[in-house]
């Protein structure tokens, strides 16, 4: 999916900043087919990746649950609501995204052993730090962007069955 580039907050950037307070810093926003980028910062074709897994789960959040097609806006709203109020939805959802970022730094060439270690610690330094509030240690997010579809699954699954998504 291609996303449009937008050098602005997204629509809900009061309730996003409620929560990780990110306004003024250099982040990106998905918002269903549009890519917010307030600081007008270069965006590296890693984190297109990053951020098109976002908006394609964003488009289907609403048809995964209630399994009828529902208008595009709708499920986005749906998706931030629940990504703002949920920390296991959350992790889900940038566990999925960080580890396509760090699949595409594997397809790239002259791509190595070492260079591939020095992707992840990077990839898993993010989605353990301040920026998702602290959601995994740094050794659980390394652990999981290399978990199979099939084990990401069955930790998805584990988390609905504690009630909490
Ligand atoms: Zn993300």
């Amino acid at each position: 999916m291609s996303q449009l580039i937008v050098f602005d907050y997204p629509p809900n950037m009061n309730d996003i900043d409620a929560v990780f307070h990110t306004r003024g810093k250099p982040v990106l926003y998905t918002y269903g087919h549009r890519i917010y980028n307030p600081l007008s910062m270069t965006i590296p074709p890693a984190l297109t990746v990053h951020e098109a897994i976002h908006g394609m789960r964003q488009a289907d959040h609403m048809t995964d649950i209630t399994n009828i097609k529902v208008d595009l806006e709708v499920s986005v709203i749906e998706w931030w609501r629940k990504y703002l109020v949920d920390p296991h939805f959350r992790l889900i959802e940038e566990v999925l995204a960080h580890r396509e970022e760090f699949k595409w730094h594997c397809r790239q060439p002259l791509m190595n052993r070492q260079k591939r270690r020095a992707q992840l610690t990077k990839i898993s330094r993010r989605l353990s730090g301040p920026l998702y509030n602290g959601l995994v240690t740094h050794k659980q997010a390394a652990r999981m962007l290399l978990l199979s579809d099939a084990d990401l699954l069955a930790h998805i699954l584990k988390g609905k069955s504690n009630g909490s998504g």
